[in-house]
């Protein structure tokens, strides 16, 4: 790990090579888990962006013209190399953003699923053909990539989700400029040093650092086609309409507010511990972490509230260098004051304290950004912490009295990212997947995120724009269609001319 004395300065990654910020500014990386600045990471002026993209464009072409298969074997190499050099990576995870080994370790495993997708590329790129569809002519549609396409990832999945929002994009051949979230910019940094030694040509990608102005200019440079964001929900409202109004293709992916619904036949030692993890795990700092439990009728939720605090007594919170603690700090001490800030107000609203995390024993010998867990119960609709994402251990128990109760209460959010019902009965299951107006379901699992060969995306305002964050649908997204007519005469063949509208 990193130690407290070393303050690295950090640079941006173009044309292979790391380039020191030349703007003078910088913003502190901290290691959550000691309150120490680890790292200082430039941000980047309008013109180290547009050098950048100019370096982008220029490697387009011969990116373009590689063969599919010869860019699927370095998307493979890179493949390989993350496998090789999982420790390191693992270790900066942890030491940037305060998880623990095991979640770290998850979490390039999903990375991965999107790399494997990726790897396919040349099957996925395959056209459409027709034969003869009129006066001899063939017809066929290809996939071709769009040209310079800008990725923005968030703090919470530091190497996951730039591998979902980039790796497609580099194997069906666009070049591809990150910018990372500026609290966790050392993985990126080292997927870089991957791209390099997997043989990726100069150019292809990039890594960008800075804030909200070097991403303004990603959001507004002709030469970007299209924009895949990750992040919180205004900043994606945000991004969708400004990327949107400069002509490009946006997807961006916003928050999560993620209910489980208890029914009375749930087996309830099942969903509390299916809850704990999906609740808690990486602090609740992930967009599809269950923020609410919904129990069916009063019986359900007293019996259901009782063991959970049982069982929430015993969680562990502590570093990532210990492997006994179930979950790490959060990213900042602003979001842990945040978070604190929630809990406040909620019982001042009325809730009622289950579990009151906000002054763990670690916090008291340690400046990590540490907070416990919290569960607040009688939680209700209107209240701050229920319309809110709280990115941070302080989840609500919401009591209703029927399944059609809950689901009205879920539909009726703006934030549609995950969902779960506990229960074992069939045609309960059915009729909650069939009304319930989110965009990733689950029955009976804690987490339903699709693996990376479906589509990840929420509902409302969980994500703006049509594409998904991996899946299928990113080839369709870092792609457009050319469809191509095509006849050739022989040599005695007559030709004559026609004003009419073509036909078949
Ligand atoms: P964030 O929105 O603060 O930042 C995301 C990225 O946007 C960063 O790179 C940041 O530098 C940039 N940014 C921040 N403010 C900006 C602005 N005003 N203009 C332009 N760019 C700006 O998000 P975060 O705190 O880093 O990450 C946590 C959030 O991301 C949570 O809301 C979480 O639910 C969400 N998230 C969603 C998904 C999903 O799949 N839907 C996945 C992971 C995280």
């Amino acid at each position: 790990m990193v130690t407290n004395t070393e303050v690295k300065e950090l640079g941006h990654f173009i044309n292979s090579e790391i380039v020191p910020g030349k703007s003078g500014q910088f913003s502190d990386v901290f290691n959550p888990c000691s309150g120490s600045v680890i790292a200082r990471v430039p941000i980047a002026t309008k013109q180290e962006v547009q050098l950048a993209i100019e370096a982008a464009k220029k490697a387009f072409p011969a990116w373009r013209a590689l063969s599919v298969g010869k860019r699927a074997d370095i998307v493979l190499k890179f493949r390989q190399l993350l496998t090789e050099r999982i420790d390191e990576l693992i270790e900066l995870i942890c030491t940037e953003s305060g998880k623990t080994i095991e979640d770290a370790k998850g979490e390039i495993s999903r990375g991965i699923e999107s790399v494997d997708l990726a790897i396919n590329a040349p099957h996925l790129l395959k056209g459409e053909y027709s034969v003869n569809v009129g006066g001899n002519i063939n017809a066929y549609s290809a996939k071709v990539p769009l040209g310079v396409v800008a990725a923005i990832s968030p703090f919470n999945f530091p190497v996951m989700v730039p591998l979902a929002i980039t790796s497609m994009a580099v194997a069906v051949g666009n070049s591809v400029i990150l910018k990372p979230s500026e609290r966790v910019p050392c993985s990126a940094l080292f997927l870089s040093e991957l791209w390099k030694e997997a043989g990726l040509p100069d150019g292809v990608w990039t890594v960008i650092n800075g804030d909200k102005d070097t991403v303004n200019e990603l959001l507004t440079n002709p030469t970007i086609e299209a924009i895949s964001f990750v992040g919180s929900t205004p900043v994606a409202d945000y991004i969708y309409a400004t990327g949107s109004k400069h002509g490009k293709r946006v997807t961006a992916l916003g928050g999560g507010k993620n209910n489980m619904i208890v029914m009375p036949d749930a087996d309830l030692e099942q969903a509390a511990n299916a809850f704990l993890g999906a609740a808690y795990g990486a602090a609740s700092q992930r967009c599809m972490a269950i923020s609410t439990i919904i129990p069916v009728g009063e019986e359900t939720a007293n019996h259901l509230v009782k063991i959970l605090a049982d069982k929430i007594a015993k969680l562990k919170v502590g570093p990532s260098t210990d492997k006994e603690v179930d979950f790490g700090p959060v990213i900042t001490q602003q979001s842990k004051d945040a978070i604190i800030g929630y809990i406040d107000r909620s019982l001042e609203e009325g809730a009622t304290l289950v579990c009151d995390g906000r002054n763990p024993d670690i916090a008291q010998n340690s400046n990590g950004f540490y907070l416990g867990p919290t569960l607040l119960d009688n939680v209700k609709p209107g209240m701050e912490i229920y319309e809110q994402e709280v990115f941070g251990p302080a989840r609500n128990v919401v009591r209703v009295a029927t399944l059609e109760e809950a689901i009205q209460l879920i539909n009726e959010h703006e934030l549609g990212n995950g969902v779960t019902i506990f229960t074992n009965n069939g045609a309960v299951a059915r009729k909650f997947t069939t009304e319930i107006e989110v965009g990733m379901v689950g029955v009976n699992v804690p987490i339903p995120i699709p693996v990376g060969y479906h589509n990840f995306g929420g509902w409302k305002r969980s994500k703006f724009g049509e594409g998904h964050m991996f899946g299928p649908d990113q080839v369709r997204f870092f792609t457009k269609a050319k469809t191509i007519s095509e006849k050739w005469f022989e040599e005695d063949s007559t030709s004559s001319t026609t004003f009419a509208f073509p036909s078949n």
